[in-house]
Order: C-alpha cells, then structure tokens, then sequence
C-alpha cells in the first residue's frame, strides 16, 4: 500500500492583512516542497478563514492596531486575563467609530469558534511538522492556536519563527512556552529545509538543535548568545511563492464573500539604505527594527521579479500587487517597473520607497502601476531627521510629496511624533514646514515607540532613555511569570514620556486642521490639485485653493515663469542664477522671498522648491468655467 508523503503544515494566524495571502508561507511552501522532496507541504492562510467569520470590515478594523489584535487572543489563551484584555481593547479602540461598540466577549467568542472548527477540523494526515509565522500581531493568535493543535496532535513537533521572534525574543518563547518545540531565529528556508530533512530521518530533537538557525526545546537551556543565522545568500534561488491554498479558500466562499485579492510580491530582503549610511556606532534609521530577521542586505533580478509577477497575476487572475520588501531597490527599480511595464497589464501597484526617489524615478513608477506608496517621511524637520538619522531633509520630504501629487500617487505615508530627544528646535520646523505641506495628501499621525533591537533600543542613553523593559501593556495579556520571563516586540521605557507630549501637542492639532482643510477641498473638486499650475508658454497661471477662503490665482511671466518651472526640482540659489546668468542675485533673492511669502514655494537654507503641481489637463480647457478669479502678478522685474 502506497504510503502518504509526510507532511510540513504551515500556518499564518490572524491579524495579517485578509486581502493577501500571505507571503511567507506562500514563498516557503515553495521553498520546501523544491529542496525537501518528497516532502509536501500544506499552508494554511487561516486569518482568511477568521476573516469571513467575522465580517472583512471588523476584522480589517482590528487587523490595524496591534494592541487590540492581540488582547483578543490573549483572553482565549489566558481565560484568567479575559478582563484585563477587555479592558485594554476597549481603551485603545474608544476613539475607534465601529471597535468602541463591540462586545468583547461575543467578539471572542465568533474568534474563538472560527478559530477552533479549523483546527479541530484539519485533515492533518502524515504530519512530520507544524511550523507557525509569527510576525506583528500574530502572538497570542498563533500561542493560541498552536496550544490547540499540540492538545490534539500531543507529539506533534511545532516550529516557530518570523519577525516577531527574530531577535533577542527567541529563546524566552522556548522558555516559557512548552508547546513549541524549536525557534528559527532569522529567515526561515534553509533551517527548515535541514529540520524537515533531519525529522525524516529520525534524528533526535536536540541533534536537530545543532542545524543552522534552529534553537531546539530539546536541547535543554536557553541561555547564551543567539545562534547565528543560516540564510540564502542569493535570492534567486527562491521559486515564485505558491499561494494556491489562499485562492482555495476563498473560491469555496459564498459568492459575496468573494474579492480580489493583492497579491505580495518581493523583491529584496533586507534595506539597501541602512547597508550603507551610520551615524556613529549604528546604521539605518534609529527607530527600526524591521531587518532583524536577517543580515545584510539581497535582492532579486528584476527579470525574475517581473516573471514572478506576470506570472502570478495570470494564475490568480487579479492585477494588484503590493511589495513585501521594506523599501524598494533602488538601483534596479527603474528595470524592474520598465519591466513591469512591458508585460503590458494594467497593474496596481503598491511599494514603500525612500524620499529620494526622483520624480523621474517615480514618473516611470506610475506609468507601470504604481498607485500608491508609503514613504519613508516620519519628520518634516530636518534636524529632527538627522537625530533619527534618516539621511534625509524636510526639503526632500517636500519634494516627494509634490511629485506624489503631481503623479497621482497615493501616499500613506506616517508623521513620526515624541520621538525621544526631539525638542523645541524641532517642533518649529514641523509647524513650519507643515504650512507648506498642506496642499498635499495629510501624513498620518503616528506615536514613537520603542521596539527591540532598534538602535535607539541598543543605545538607550544618546537619545535620553533611562531604562527599557516590555511594555506595560502585555502585562494586560499575558501572565506576569511570562512578561518577565520573555523580551517582546514592543518595548516601554523610562524617558522623556511627558515633556515630548506636551511639546508635540500644537503638531497634533496643525494635523488635525490639515486633515479638515484637505479633506473639505478634496470633498468640493476631488480630480484638481490644491496648488496647481497651468503653463501659457510665456507665462504661468498658479491656482491656490484655500480653505474657507477664495481661491487666490497668480500669474508669473518670463523669467518668473521659467524660474518657478526649474524649481519644480529644488535648487541652489546659486544654481538659479547660473541658469539664469542675466538675472541680478538681488531682484531674484526678492522674488523667491515673496514666493515663499505667499507659500507658492519651500525654501531650505539656500534650496527652493516650487510647491505647485502641473494640473491635469481637462477636457473643457478651463476648470473655472472660462472665467479666471482676480488673481495678482508675481514677477522678477
Ligand atoms: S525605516 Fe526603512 S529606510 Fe530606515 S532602516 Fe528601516 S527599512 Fe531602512
């Protein structure tokens, strides 16, 4: 009689994002079924399953915070902190117009039923191992689920790893957690490969424990330093991820429950920017912890990026796609879209890219698909940047959001507020800069907050940080024995907490006022830009629409014009007047003031940057209607 091949399940609990499969079981099903044959292995995408049971608009809701994702779970998997979970959810969703509404217990419950009818019902036939992706706000979603699959599968051997537990947090989950039998601390496909090949063989779990990249339970103690990590050295060697389960699942949905899924797609691991910029003893930006998972920095070809790509949307028949990468090649980006491009579909395209990104870059970026994009922004003043060293400027951040604009580029990019050792410096600039930024797309409004193995995490003292330790909130989820037992994700400290609220109090309500004056004038003409040119050839016609206000209209002429036009790019004053060598330094210093006078234009110490975007053309010639509003004359002369 024919034998089952063994089997590897793999398994992504709730909160990922439900409308994407998930891109690290897809690439490591891939993976181990190419290099550990005969060994099949099964994903199980199962948020998606939680997901349907709960209503997309309620699970999305909760899949946004982490906070509240987590105290859902941690009340199923600790029955005894139930109330303190609750209490939690409750206050971090307050403001929250459909999460302040829930009933906790009935949502915990609906979780609690989707959740165990899949696992309960899982046809787990030949399993050799289970192994569970845990990234943010997967904790208490996958502890729960693999205490339920180790009560039915007892010897069972459960593999753990992922972002959440790719630093100094692996060996405290061992610790303290039975049901988990080995952590693979950094990337995850080679370490499984030898597990999986190593479990076929019959080796012990603590020989299994001397594979690269694996701590076993078996092995007996926890203590000393991480293992190194045993990861690809290229790319290339990765298949295209497989993400047939996902599709399953949802093809067996009731039709309305039925969507079109984003597809992730990957070009690189790691951060090319962080690769080479340090300030002092660390490099990259110091709030990050996003590249603890592995060492340096790879990418793909961008041939086999866009194969990948082509090939994947022909399969599933869907034409989103989002970049799982943290910040997008920089080099290569420009085959990889001309790429893109070429394959001739009418992609939608979501990437995280870096403020310097040119608008040539990015104009290329749209032509293939790119609709939107998160951008690395965080600070609109550039002495604040520089203590994050950001390696960037708020003229640069400018810049980005006008070509952003101009493109019709969706950004969803973060304000990065109380960011310790920030101070009065750098609140003026925000406010000051924020006044130039309000015809663009509002930044959303995001709190610093300490994570591990961050530099500012290893070097707590530069930036005014006493001392660091698990947030105080996961003594709301989890058992005291266990908070002090583990190091998590998220960290608290002991800082300046107080004096960078008050400070960065007048930036949350300038955001709050950006976000209403936007979201009115959007409301009143949503197709034309806020501050937009129109170009007569030998003159300029600029449009600010104003808040509350009319509209004011300038018309700059001849060497205003051509000026306005070559600062579209910012540029050295010094820059200015050797492009225009018959133009006096002082007449023009005079226009450029009065320009940013009237915030038609950005200056940085020497550098300007004119803030209008060209306006859409539109069919009927003038969108006032054929009549221009008065408006005043700015000119050079
Ligand atoms: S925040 Fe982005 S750019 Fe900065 S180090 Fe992290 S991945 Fe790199």
């Amino acid at each position: 009689m024919e034998q089952n091949p063994l089997t590897i399940h793999l398994f992504s609990a709730p909160w990922p994002l439900f409308n994407r499969p998930s891109i690290q079981l897809g690439t490591l099903k891939a993976y181990l079924e190419l290099k550990a044959a005969p060994v099949k292995v099964q994903a199980h995408h199962f948020y998606l399953n939680v997901a349907e049971a709960l209503g997309y608009p309620v699970y999305q809701a909760i899949s946004e915070k982490t906070w509240p994702a987590e105290s859902v779970y941690a009340a199923l998997l600790f029955p005894g902190m139930a109330q303190k979970a609750e209490r939690l959810f409750m206050r971090e969703c307050r403001k929250h117009p459909s999460l302040k509404k829930l009933d906790f217990t009935n949502l915990t419950q609906k979780v609690k039923s989707a959740t165990d009818s899949y696992l309960d019902n899982l046809p787990l036939e030949s399993p050799l191992l289970a192994g569970f992706s845990i990234c943010l706000c997967q904790m208490t979603s996958s502890l729960y689920s693999i205490r339920r699959l180790k009560t039915r599968f007892p010897h069972l051997p459960i593999v753990v790893g992922g972002s959440n537990f790719a630093g100094p947090s692996a060996r405290g989950l061992l610790e303290v957690f039975p049901e988990v039998d080995f952590v693979i601390v950094g990337e995850g496909e080679l370490p499984l490969v030898s597990l999986a090949q190593a479990l076929c063989h019959g080796d012990s779990h603590a020989s299994a424990g001397s594979i690269g990249g694996v701590v076993s339970r078996a092995q007996g103690h926890f203590e000393g330093s991480q293992p190194p990590f045993h990861q690809l050295e290229d790319l290339t060697d990765l298949p295209m991820p497989d993400y047939s389960e996902y599709f399953q699942t949802l093809q067996g949905f009731e039709p309305q429950k039925r969507f079109f899924p984003t597809l992730l797609v990957e070009a690189s691991r790691g951060c090319w920017w962080r690769k080479g910029e340090s300030s002092g003893n660390f490099k990259g930006c110091a709030f990050c912890n996003l590249n603890l998972q592995w060492k340096g920095y790879r990418f793909k070809r961008p041939e086999k990026v866009v194969r990948e790509a082509n090939e994947l949307t022909s399969r599933h028949q869907v034409l989103s796609l989002a970049f799982a990468d943290n910040i997008l090649p920089s080099g290569e980006k420009g085959e990889l879209f001309r790429g893109l491009q070429g394959c001739g579909k009418d992609f939608r395209i979501f990437g995280e890219i870096r403020a310097r990104t040119s608008h040539s870059a990015l104009q290329a970026m749209r032509k293939s698909g790119l609709e939107e994009v998160q951008v690395g922004i965080e600070s609109l003043s550039t002495s604040l940047l520089s203590k994050m060293n950001k390696g960037t400027t708020a003229l640069d951040n400018l810049q980005i959001m006008r070509d952003c604009e101009e493109l019709g580029i969706v950004s969803v990019s973060n304000l990065l507020l109380r960011f310790p050792a920030s101070d009065e410096k750098d609140v003026e600039e925000t406010l000051r800069t924020l006044e130039f930024a309000m015809p663009f797309r509002p930044l959303r409004r995001v709190f610093f907050w300490l994570g591990l193995g961050s530099p500012i995490h290893e070097d707590l003292e530069s930036f005014g940080i006493r001392k660091a330790f698990n947030h105080p909130h996961y003594g709301q989820i989890l058992p005291s024995n266990l908070v002090q037992r583990m190091r998590l994700m998220v960290q608290g400290y002991r800082g300046d907490h107080a004096v960078q609220k008050k400070l960065w109090h007048p930036v949350e309500k300038a955001l709050r006022v950006w976000e209403k004056s936007y979201e009115r004038l959007q409301e009143k003409d949503k197709k034309r830009p806020i501050l937009s040119y129109r170009d007569g050839r030998d003159f300029l016609i600029i449009t600010q629409r104003r808040w509350q206000e009319e509209p004011a209209v300038h018309r700059l002429t001849g060497a205003s014009r051509a000026i306005y036009l070559y600062c579209t790019m910012h540029r050295a004053l010094q820059d200015i007047l050797t492009q225009f060598p018959r133009l006096h330094e002082d007449p023009v210093r005079s226009f450029l003031a009065m320009l940013v006078g009237k915030r038609l234009m950005y200056r940085e110490n020497d550098r300007y940057l004119s803030l209008a975007v060209r306006a859409p053309s539109s069919p009927c010639g003038n969108f006032t209607g054929g009549k221009e509003p008065r408006g005043d004359h700015c000119s050079t002369s």
